[in-house]
């Protein structure tokens, strides 16, 4: 696990390293246009990087947490906000 902050530390530098998707553990290859080879950010699914196939996954999850969790606790803090002030 400790590589892995620094590794989201120093992803400015330039690396020869490949990286392994955390998802289907295939090795992350360089993007075919822009060279990019870090891959994506696994959260919410892992943590580290994952392919771009996976991210596909990812954002779906992301997607469904936002749908599912997240705005209903927005919700309720907003409703909270609502009925602390004075009507
Ligand atoms: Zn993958």
């Amino acid at each position: 696990m400790g590589w892995g902050a620094s590794l989201s530390k120093g992803l400015h530098m330039i690396t020869k390293e490949v990286l392994t998707c955390e998802i289907c553990q295939e090795p992350i290859h360089p993007h075919p246009i822009s060279g990019w080879a870090q891959g994506h950010n696994a959260w919410p699914l892992h943590e580290g990087r994952c392919c771009d196939s996976c991210n596909n996954l990812v954002i779906a999850e992301r997607i469904s947490r936002i749908a599912n969790s997240d705005v209903l606790n927005w919700g309720s803090y907003g409703s909270e906000a609502h009925h602390a002030l004075p009507s």
